[in-house]
């Protein structure tokens, strides 16, 4: 019997929950369901350089599991920019941290983003 998903942990919930092309309707059946513990990989990868392996350690799972949920959003997200669908963040195996993890506790963090976002 398959063991049930390990919670991944997330920092915090995601600010906006609907992306997509300006105008068209959540509702319509071109709609991708994006689960938070992959847009969580999304901003600790793409958005603050952490590598993969920083990533599975900070969301408590094994870096295969990271390449796998990242590998799937980064498929979500080029659908919708090339077919022009609508990504719903909601669901997925995740859990809060309680502000004590790696991240919440790094005061380089804002520093690391700084020198990052550079576009
Ligand atoms: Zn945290």
């Amino acid at each position: 019997m398959p063991r049930p998903p390990k919670p991944r942990v997330i920092c915090h919930d995601p600010q906006y929950l609907v992306y997509g092309p300006k105008g068209k309707r959540a509702n319509s059946t071109d709609r991708i369901t994006m689960m938070v513990d992959e847009f969580e990989t999304i901003r600790l990868i793409d958005y603050l350089g952490y590598t993969q392996e920083e990533a599975a350690d900070q969301m408590k799972v094994a870096r295969t599991t990271v390449q796998r949920i990242y590998n799937d959003a980064r498929k979500k997200i080029a659908s919708s920019f090339v077919d022009g669908k609508i990504i719903v963040l909601e669901g997925g195996e995740f859990t809060i941290c309680e502000g004590n993890c790696e991240e919440c506790l790094e005061p380089l963090r804002e520093r690391r983003r700084q020198g990052r976002r550079n576009f």
